[in-house]
């Protein structure tokens, strides 16, 4: 089972003026910006407490963030919970009946082994299970 929330994901249009806002919500700055280029997406990481807000903007217009971003708008995007056995974790879930959107790991932004379950299954929410790559 997963041991808590690590970051919630916000897909958002202009990364820039969205890191703006989340500093005059949060009194924090992004301490990084990544880019996932696999994704088609720019990352930006900001922490409060133990919990990050990682906003996410595409940097090509096929990128799964553009395509969510033209049906839903900006907004939250994913929920990622940390495992500490991101492999045992996907197999447990599938076999409760999950539909995975990955059925292995993949390489996410932070240094992070990533993978989501289908939201069909999850009351339309998009959950990602991630763990610290060694
Ligand atoms: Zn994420």
């Amino acid at each position: 089972m997963p041991k808590k929330l690590e970051h919630i994901g916000i897909a958002v249009a202009d990364l820039e003026a969205s890191e703006k806002l989340f500093k005059k919500i949060l009194g924090v700055d992004s301490y990084k910006r990544e880019e996932v280029e696999s994704e088609g997406v720019m990352t930006s990481f900001f922490l409060l407490g133990d919990v990050k807000i990682e906003l996410l903007a595409a940097t090509k217009p096929d990128s799964p963030i553009a395509k969510y971003i033209e049906k839903r708008g900006e907004g939250i995007h994913h929920l990622a919970f940390e495992s500490e056995n991101i492999e045992k974790e996907l197999k447990e879930k599938e076999s409760q009946g999950f539909p995975l959107i990955n059925s292995e790991p993949k390489d996410g932004a932070d240094n992070k082994s990533i993978a989501f379950l289908h939201p069909k299954s999850t009351n339309s929410v998009l959950i990602e299970l991630c763990q610290d790559k060694f």
